[in-house]
């Protein structure tokens, strides 16, 4: 038998469970696809993830959970996960080999959700953007348009308003979906304005995005509008495997019970990827430990 618990996917979820199965003594590979820290990586700062009053970027928290989940025995590698096999012994097929397990622990997350209109994929790389932390500095005393109400939308405007010189936020209601918190940033940067009740309609340019067209949903009038840069933040799609009958929801997230279970008995599944109400680095470790949890308790009973 090779590993006691492999978990897949390095987000905060996923280090947070190695962390207490290494801590527990259990023989723990993590596989993780990029670079560890999943979305929090690629997060400016961090302001409501407790212990860090006076915030901390993403990046170097991620780090931390990486340095910390390493310290205590994990052994992490990078592969992407091609599909999972139940059985007596489970086994987790990887682009470059496989590995046998008792339990299996799915961290795998969240991807970033795309709007599918026309110049959106063409651009990607020379105007659109889905990373402000990665992308902003490109943008310097450049005009760009955020998409998106949310706590992402508002919160990445807010970082690109100190590199570009304007950033219009494009919001499909006339209402922000973000926390009040964030909502009052916006009143702090006069180079920020929202464009309520209105969608992007297509990106347009030569080499590089040049303008768009925006409908205002209520008149259902186009407007071009000349833009450097398109961010995109309208939220997230879950990030799933071949999963071995293991019950979704009608969106792809994985159902578990209060203490991770899938419905796979062995395999578990934390943070973002689950279904559940609140998705945050917070709720996403609190996961993570529930599911080391009750991997160790499957382990113990074989
Ligand atoms: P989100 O909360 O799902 O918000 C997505 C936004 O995009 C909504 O405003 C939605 O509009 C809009 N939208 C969805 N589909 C669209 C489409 N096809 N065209 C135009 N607009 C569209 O996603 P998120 O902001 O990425 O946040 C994801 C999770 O991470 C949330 O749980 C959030 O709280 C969390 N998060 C937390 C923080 C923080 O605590 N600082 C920071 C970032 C993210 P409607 O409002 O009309 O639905």
């Amino acid at each position: 038998m090779g590993y006691d618990v492999i978990v897949v996917g390095g987000g905060p979820a996923g280090l947070s469970a190695s962390i207490y199965t290494s801590r527990a003594k259990l023989k723990t590979l993590l596989i993780e696809r990029k670079c560890c820290g999943g979305q929090m990586a690629i997060t400016d700062l961090i302001e409501n993830y407790p212990g860090f009053s006076s915030a901390i970027s993403g990046f170097d928290l991620a780090i931390k959970f990486n340095e910390q989940s390493k310290l205590f025995g994990t052994e992490i590698i990078y592969d992407e996960v091609a599909s999972i096999e139940d059985g007596s012994t489970k086994k987790i097929i990887t682009m470059q080999s496989s590995y046998e397990t008792k339990a299996i622990i799915i961290a795998t997350g969240t991807n970033i959700r795309q709007m599918n209109i026309p110049g959106e994929s063409n651009f990607i790389g020379r105007g659109v953007s889905f990373c402000a932390t990665c992308d902003a500095p490109f943008y310097r005393d450049k005009n760009v348009i955020v998409i998106g109400g949310g706590d992402s939308a508002v919160q990445e405007a807010v970082y690109l308003s100190k590199f570009a010189k304007t950033v219009t936020i494009i919001h499909r209601r006339n209402k922000l979906r973000a926390s009040k918190i964030l909502q009052e940033k916006i009143a702090l940067h006069p180079n920020i304005s929202v464009i309520y009740n209105s969608i992007l309609k297509e990106i347009y340019g030569k080499d590089l995005v040049e303008k768009v067209v925006i409908t205002d949903i209520e008149t259902n009038k186009n407007k071009d509008l000349k833009v450097d840069g398109v961010f995109v933040f309208i939220g997230l799609v879950p990030n799933t495997l071949a999963l071995p009958n293991i019950k979704l929801d009608s969106i792809g997230y994985i159902m578990t019970d209060e203490s991770m279970n899938t419905s796979v008995p062995g395999i578990f599944a934390c943070g973002d990827i689950r279904k559940k109400q609140l998705r945050q680095i917070v709720t996403a470790v609190a996961d993570g430990a529930q599911a080391a949890i009750s991997a160790q308790h499957y382990i113990e009973s074989l």
